[in-house]
């Protein structure tokens, strides 16, 4: 049972979203055969930790190969989401990606924003899409993306980020990207404080331009940081689901979600990659109903959270919040 409360998510790697029956399902549009170790008995992801997981993301994500791939996949994601409860979900593109299969920057972009259409016309739901840059790529490759996006305003790209290794380069270095970006309008956030400590988040806030952090979480382990977050405003994409998985967290009980909460830092719920993690952005709701004791007017703030930190226009986020007040 998900819980019907409307729910608002602004953290899904694309990519990552491909459920199993789709990546077989483009695998064969392709006469591509993927390797066993792909799936497990049940057919769903298989991997056994971060690095297999990496391997096994790629292997699934090598199939996404055209514009009408990446419209299934964003469509198949919001049509799931919607089914749901959910009214707003932004998605993470990855022009890398896209690249490495040899599609344009505005090709993959294209196949992306029909799938949003469609989803929107045939549920309601909302999508905008957030392009990141991929921090291990390097900084120069980050300008380069960062460039693709001012040189083709799209009215669905809505934000720009960053994801990757947290322990590849230093956020400084990406600051030329961010800056060409975030010089246009375009809000940012950025993945910090999951793989690495406090201390990743805080020279995040202080070489970038970001208003909201990808996780965020580990910001728990300094008090002061924590405080600052809260001061600031700053919105916290947490992945409750995916920092178990990937055991930056042993447990439930270990992770920090209510304690940053208390501390009055704004939190929202997320999925990250929802297939491989078993997760959804519903069943996110209901575990922190379930494991995190948050009634249904707990989770309405949660979405409205999001709703106020979405990378929307004023109107469409007003439209939202009226379906969650109501
Ligand atoms: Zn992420």
């Amino acid at each position: 049972m998900i819980t019907m409360v409307p729910k608002a998510e602004l953290h899904c790697h694309l990519e990552g979203a491909a459920s199993p029956d789709l990546v077989r399902k483009l695998a064969a549009r392709h006469a591509v055969t993927l390797p066993a170790e792909t799936f497990d008995a049940d057919g769903n992801f298989a991997w056994d930790d971060f690095l297999h997981f990496l391997k096994v993301y790629d292997i699934a994500s090598s199939v996404i190969r055209t514009p009408e791939d990446y419209r299934d996949v964003t469509y198949q994601y919001l049509m799931d989401c919607a089914a749901e409860g959910a009214i707003y979900v932004e998605v993470m593109s990855s022009p890398d990606h896209a690249a490495a299969v040899g599609m344009s920057y505005t090709d993959h972009l294209e196949g992306i924003a029909a799938g949003i259409e469609d989803a929107r016309s045939e549920s309601g739901i909302e999508g905008r899409i957030i392009v990141t840059c991929v921090r291990h790529l390097g900084p120069e490759r980050g300008v380069e993306v960062a460039r693709q996006v001012v040189a083709n305003p799209h009215k669905l790209v809505t934000g720009f980020g960053m994801g990757g290794d947290e322990n590849a380069f230093e956020p400084r270095d990406f600051a030329p990207a961010f800056g060409i970006v975030h010089a246009t309008g375009l809000p940012c956030t950025v993945h910090a404080g999951e793989v690495a400590g406090a201390q990743s988040v805080r020279a995040a806030l202080e070489a970038l331009p970001v208003q909201r952090l990808g996780h965020g979480v580990r910001a728990m382990e300094d008090p002061e940081l924590v405080r600052e977050l809260a001061d600031r405003g700053i919105v916290l994409e947490v992945c409750p689901g995916s920092n178990i998985a990937t055991g930056v967290y042993g447990s439930y009980s270990d992770h920090p979600l209510l304690e940053l909460r208390a501390a009055g830092c704004r939190i929202t719920l997320n999925s990250d990659d929802p297939p491989y993690f078993d997760t959804t952005i519903g069943r996110e709701y209901d575990r922190a109903s379930a494991v995190f004791g948050f009634d249904d007017a707990s989770l309405r703030e949660v979405t409205l959270t999001a709703i106020e930190a979405a990378f929307v226009d004023e109107e469409t986020r007003e439209n939202l919040r009226q379906k969650v007040v109501a």
